[in-house]
């Protein structure tokens, strides 16, 4: 029997985000969101708080930190395990605010990244920093096959030229995990990922982006020239291996794809319970026991909505228990990414529709999450990237096959 319920054991982790995200994300949403670039400096407080909980092994995948596939020790229990504890926690906080989420310190993309694919030594090495991931460069936004930045190794360290753009907490985060290429002519099987520690000389941010939403959270445009990097800090294997191609570096989306599909879940969920307040002042009672053709036109866009929202939530939960089971999930967790990415979007902006004034003006939240909500149907790769992915997958076709 499949049960839909949310596992038991994740309510209290639940309760806290969703606590945490009300009284303190929240009260501070529109104040960021009007401050471009200025940091928010109450969530040293809060990350201070996640790092506590974590270490007291109370709060299971409190954040972004806790994506990483555990080590096939033969056991065949079916797990609801950090991936799924990390994603439940993720929408609950962005329920509060998305830029904010994205601004918190030691919760970055990078963080996962190294989460995914970071061997122990490295792990132990790179706990407790706070990690941007660049991968995109003035040349290239969604093929990241064509990654021109270098890395060539010297002696024990491998040096980066290039430049990444589009940096998430490009500025604030203490390590960037930069994508390199060993050698342009070997491909897709040369790319690796590097942590780099802010302050390597040859490492610059040059600028900051001013943005359409999430504007709490930094977004940098870093130039990398002779930049020497230990060559320990490589992520993964060294060895260019042309059979795996690409599977090592994109391991790392299987992982982040269904985070950030819980982003736009929650950012979503929060627009709707609004939505549903500000319908019922207005005298519109959605109601669940009738069907949707029975009830007034902005009750049947609402529920359609939510039957949406229900089904962009079940997918992101299915990508991330499945890494936690163990499985392979790279269809699925590119599912979720398209289908929350996209009603994500479809949703807020039809929240926005449905208040009318107060949807559109700053007295509310509303217009702030339909502006929050699109880049979570771009970054980590966009939703007609996502459909290709499912496509390929579905079709058996490769991306030479089908582009
Ligand atoms: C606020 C923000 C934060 C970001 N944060 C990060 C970050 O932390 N790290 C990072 O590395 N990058 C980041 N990015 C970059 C982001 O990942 C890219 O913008 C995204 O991958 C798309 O690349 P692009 O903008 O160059 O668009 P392009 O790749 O040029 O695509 C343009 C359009 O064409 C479509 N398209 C492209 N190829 C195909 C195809 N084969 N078939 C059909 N349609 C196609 C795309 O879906 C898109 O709609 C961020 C971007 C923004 C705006």
């Amino acid at each position: 029997m499949i049960n839909l319920e949310d596992p038991k054991k994740f309510k209290a982790l639940v309760g806290q985000a969703n606590q945490v995200a009300m009284n303190m994300l929240r009260p501070i949403s529109r104040k960021y969101d009007l401050a471009e670039h200025e940091y928010p400096k109450e969530l040293d407080m809060l990350a201070a708080m996640i790092d506590g909980l974590s270490e007291s092994g109370a709060s299971e995948g409190a954040g972004a930190t806790g994506v990483r596939r555990e080590e096939d020790d033969g056991d065949t229990t079916v797990k609801n395990g950090t991936n799924l504890a990390s994603v439940m926690s993720v929408a609950e906080m962005c329920w509060g605010d998305v830029g904010l989420l994205l601004s918190m310190p030691r919760q970055g993309l990078g963080n996962s990244a190294i989460a995914s694919v970071a061997d122990d030594d490295q792990l132990k090495r790179f706990e407790g920093v706070w990690a941007g991931m660049a991968i995109t460069e003035p040349e290239f936004g969604s093929d990241s096959a064509q990654i021109r930045t270098t890395a060539v190794k010297d002696g024990d360290h491998y040096v980066l030229n290039g430049e990444k753009i589009f940096v998430t907490s490009g500025e604030r985060a203490d390590h960037i995990v930069v994508w390199a290429t060993l050698d342009k002519d070997l491909g897709r099987a040369a790319i690796k990922s590097f942590v780099v520690a802010k302050g390597t000389p040859g490492m610059e941010v040059e600028r900051l982006e001013h943005k359409l939403g999430i504007r709490a959270s930094d977004t940098a445009t870093i130039r990398f020239e002779n930049c020497r990097v230990p060559a320990e800090n490589l992520l993964g294997s060294p060895e260019v291996d042309a059979k795996q191609g690409f599977a090592g570096a994109m391991a790392t989306f299987d992982n982040t794809r269904p985070l950030v599909a819980a982003m736009a879940v929650g950012c979503a969920r929060a627009s709707l319970d609004l939505t549903r307040d500000l319908l019922q002042q207005a005298g519109v009672e959605v109601d669940y026991d009738r069907p949707a053709q029975n009830q007034s036109a902005a009750a049947a866009r609402f529920l359609r909505m939510e039957a949406d929202w229900e089904a962009a939530y079940l997918l992101t939960l299915q990508a991330a228990w499945m890494a936690d089971n163990r499985q392979p999930n790279s269809l699925e967790a590119s599912m979720a990414k398209a289908k929350a990415g996209r009603v994500g979007s479809d949703i807020t902006l039809g929240c926005v529709e449905l208040c009318g004034y107060v949807g559109y003006s700053e007295t509310e939240l509303l217009e702030k999450w339909a502006r929050d909500s699109k880049i979570l149907d771009i970054f980590e790769g966009t939703q007609q990237i996502q459909q290709l992915i499912v496509a390929r997958r579905v079709l058996g076709l490769s991306s030479a096959e089908l582009q």
